[in-house]
């Protein structure tokens, strides 16, 4: 089986609706990847932040295969053990009482949020401009991107859409009819982008004057991904009132979870809402076997020195030099976005591949790296020593 085989195979069964993908994979091991042709490849893209622990961990593995051996799928009539256990252990992270529902996606988990909000009894949300929450009509309506939304107009809900990073502009949107604000700690989907210190702390000090809820969209961020187990964890007196999470907590299963604490925690009652495959025993294994695996090996250090590593690389400290294309780095931990002085970003993406690295281009000018949290220093080195040669690439194409 080859790319070009696979490929058209993959036009004549499924949908088109991403497009047709440029590479057809067929095995991973940790931070490497090898397609159909037997080309292999340094993976900075992660399955889009869902592999914390790389490919094939062999914890996953384990958990995976002895749960699936015992008990693959309960429903929600019935009581599990593992999403008993991913609850509690997640609660533990979080350092608060809370309460979870779990799910299969991001979307999902989003989509718990919104029926949370509504369940205060107010209408209004006020969300952010360039913001991404999932394309389940709920979580698109709370999406801040019109090329996303206006094929699908009207979307449920009264959503106001605010300058992402402004505080004054949430103040005077919020009132006292608004149910809940939704924000991205970090803005991963629209080219990471970061909001100025101090925002998620206003953000919270604004809910809490009108009595709405703060729920923080950690699908992206969390797990590890920034450094700490969550990334308001890295905001001062910030305590939101939900969370939503999916991506890395399954570690590559499909797993999302809405995470309620306080009174946000008490509103979904029985018959509310629900999902057949939710806390599904097998991808709970797997998430627990995540949440072990980032604290028992020291990944949250781990994450913030190879991110340091990164970062001096790309951006030419100590001594070493910057390339033209690169403006500077951004983002927090693993989850950075590499800005570049001209658009090219989708040329660097070309030339990445081509030289057996997968980054991911959420931007035109924003390359982005969401490699495995346990991505060693060999890995950084060379990620570092193929980056010049790419960069070249790029640019030489483009004049
Ligand atoms: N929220 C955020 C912050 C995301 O980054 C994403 C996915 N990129 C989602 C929600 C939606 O997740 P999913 O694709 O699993 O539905």
């Amino acid at each position: 089986m080859t790319n070009q085989e696979l490929t058209a195979r993959w036009q004549g069964a499924l949908m088109n609706n991403y497009g047709t993908p440029k590479l057809a994979l067929v095995r991973g091991e940790g931070a490497k990847l090898w397609d159909a042709d037997g080309k292999q490849y340094l993976d900075f893209v992660g399955g889009i932040a869902v592999n914390a622990l790389g490919h094939a961990h062999p914890a996953v593995v384990e958990a995976v295969s002895r749960q699936i051996a015992s008990l693959g799928h309960v429903s929600n009539l019935f009581i599990a053990e593992p999403p008993v256990a991913l609850a509690e252990r997640l609660l533990q992270h979080f350092g608060r009482d809370g309460k979870v529902y779990f799910c299969n996606s991001g979307a999902e988990a989003v989509e718990g949020a919104f029926k949370i909000g509504r369940l205060t009894g107010r209408g209004h949300i006020v969300a952010t401009q360039g913001g991404f929450h999932g394309r389940t009509m709920g979580a698109l309506a709370i999406t801040g991107q019109p090329a996303k939304r206006n094929p699908f107009l009207p979307l449920p809900g009264d959503v106001t859409h605010v300058p992402y990073g402004d505080a004054q502009a949430l103040a005077a949107a919020v009132t006292e009819d608004t149910a809940m604000v939704v924000i991205e700690p970090i803005q991963g989907e629209n080219g990471v982008v970061v909001p100025p210190a101090g925002y998620l702390k206003a953000a919270r000090a604004i809910t809490a004057a009108t009595g709405s809820l703060l729920v923080l969209d950690e699908v992206q961020t969390g797990i590890g991904r920034t450094g700490h187990w969550f990334e308001y964890q890295a905001h001062e007196g910030v305590l939101p009132d939900v969370v939503t999470l999916a991506k890395g907590l399954g570690g590559g299963l499909p797993l999302g979870a809405t995470v309620a604490f306080g009174r946000a925690a008490e509103l979904l009652q029985p018959g509310h809402h629900g999902t057949t495959f939710g806390g599904n025993p097998v991808a709970c294994a797997a998430g627990l076997a995540v949440l072990d695996t980032i604290a028992n090996e020291g990944l949250l250090e781990n994450v913030k020195r190879q991110s340091e590593k990164l970062r001096d690389g790309i951006e030419g400290a100590g001594g070493s030099s910057r390339h033209s294309l690169v403006s500077h780095v951004r983002g927090a931990g693993l989850l950075l976005g590499m800005v570049l002085t001209e658009p090219l970003a989708p040329r660097v993406q070309q030339a990445a591949q081509d030289a057996g690295l997968l980054v991911n281009a959420p931007a035109p000018d924003v390359v982005r790296l969401m490699p495995p949290l346990n991505l060693g220093d060999d890995e950084v080195d060379a990620f570092l020593r193929a980056l010049p040669g790419v960069l070249d690439e790029a640019q030489g194409d483009a004049g």
